[in-house]
């Protein structure tokens, strides 16, 4: 999927839509969920133009990826999480559920936060 230059993230990184910032860095920006889904539900973001997970690790540079990652550990120890601990996710494309086509990485944290995934339903 080509990159859309229209997505809510890239105007937010134009400074076109406005966000409550938590961290910024050369390659990383995060900014608090609008919709939050936990106390604390922070949006880790790649400030380079990468649609999902797919496209990231496959395109981006190792400065890219290593930023992101480290960014998120950052994160989370400066929301004083890292204990009791939080949960890191990223939706890729239709099956996983991404809305949002610039690629993020959703920091949920602030309570217990149960099971990974739903199991499916028994018949
Ligand atoms: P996903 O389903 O993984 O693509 O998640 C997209 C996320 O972006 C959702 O959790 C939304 O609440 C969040 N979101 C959408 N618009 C904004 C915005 N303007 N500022 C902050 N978060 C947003």
């Amino acid at each position: 999927m080509a990159y859309d230059r229209d997505n809510i993230f890239a105007k937010i990184l134009r400074g076109e839509i406005p966000c409550a910032k938590v961290f910024e860095d050369d390659h990383v920006l995060a900014f608090e969920d609008i919709n939050p889904q936990a106390p604390h539900h922070v949006l880790v973001i790649p400030k380079g133009e990468y649609v999902s997970m797919d496209d990231f690790s496959a395109q981006a540079s190792d400065a890219e990826i290593a930023a992101v990652i480290r960014a998120l550990g950052h994160i989370a120890r400066e929301l004083g999480v890292a204990e009791p601990g939080y949960r890191i996710l990223s939706n890729c494309g239709s099956d996983g559920h991404q809305e949002v086509p610039h690629l993020h990485f959703h920091l949920f944290a602030g309570r217990p936060l149960g099971r990974m995934i739903k199991p499916p339903e028994k018949a």
